[in-house]
């Protein structure tokens, strides 16, 4: 089975991941999955998605939550279905007095028993349900993912155990979603450019100061996502069918040429951690580990 790591960067983040989250809440709460349709059988593999479905017929939502990019619909019988959106996934919620979307890529159809329905899409078909039994959910989350960044217990020192002496570039460590949870290569280049940490610095090179900047960049790069409900490249919806408005926010992810907003270089893009890269060449400067930041 794949897991969170394998598509680690992709859109949607943890941002984008909140936003639906916040939104599917009011609407799902309370209510009764009446009747469910997958028709995409890629989305339960290895399981028989016309089995999901009927299982899931009669749930009734206790809560929504997240974890990482993992959506979390807990049902008051203990189960929850963990919906992993990956690179094109999206989830609508269409009221009840209002058509279906038309068109391809439906992968799920959850009616509600107020008469509104979930409708789940994926143009690239990445995206997974599992319908996880009530002792199964924490240790299926537990296994993939390490400290929730804007969690109380996420602090600088959780942050340095998460990539002590490691050799990997900070960035790669980062979109490690077993360390952290939850960033993906906008957030990560965002959050790397707030603390003046080049992507390429390896990991267990950073002093405290620059773990203090980085634990402050990643959560205040998270935080300006969500105030401005994710951005919004391709795919990425939120369930009323609204755009975010992040992506005209970066400081440099995808802003090659341009100036940083703090110094005025222009914003240089490399690759990193196999990934796209954006930085300041000036701001975040590679430099020698034996110079680990302490000042
Ligand atoms: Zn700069």
């Amino acid at each position: 089975m794949r897991d969170a790591a394998d598509y680690a960067g992709a859109v949607p983040e943890l941002p984008e991941v909140e936003t639906v989250r916040r939104r599917l809440e009011p609407v799902l709460v309370g209510r009764t999955f009446e009747r469910v349709e997958i028709s995409d059988a890629r989305l339960t593999r290895p399981f028989d998605p016309v089995e999901v479905a009927a299982e899931l017929e009669g749930e009734r939502v206790a809560a929504v939550d997240r974890r990482g990019k993992y959506l979390i619909v807990r049902f008051e019988t203990g189960r929850a279905l963990l919906i992993h959106l990956r690179m094109t996934g999206n989830v609508l919620h269409v009221r009840a007095d209002t058509p279906l979307p038309a068109g391809q890529h439906k992968g799920a159809v959850v009616s509600l028993d107020d008469g509104s329905d979930v409708v789940y899409r994926d143009v690239r078909r990445f995206g997974t349900w599992l319908l996880a039994e009530p002792d199964e959910v924490e240790p299926y989350l537990a296994a993939r993912l390490g400290g929730e960044p804007l969690g109380a217990t996420f602090t600088t020192k959780r942050l340095a155990d998460a990539l002590a002496n490691r050799r990997a570039p900070v960035k790669a460590a980062i979109l490690d979603q077993r360390r952290i949870a939850g960033v993906g290569n906008i957030y990560a280049d965002e959050a790397l450019w707030r603390a003046r940490i080049h992507p390429q610095q390896a990991a267990g090179d950073l002093g405290l100061g620059e773990l203090r900047a980085l634990h402050r960049g990643i959560r205040a790069a998270l935080k300006a996502g969500i105030d401005r409900q994710g951005a919004t490249l391709r795919d990425y919806r939120t369930p009323d069918g609204g755009s975010g408005r992040m992506q005209h926010e970066f400081k440099v992810y995808g802003r090659e040429g341009e100036p940083c907003p703090r110094c005025g270089r222009p914003i240089e893009k490399i690759r990193a951690a196999g990934r796209g890269t954006w930085l300041c060449p000036a701001c975040q400067r590679l430099r020698d580990p034996a110079h680990n930041g302490y000042e």
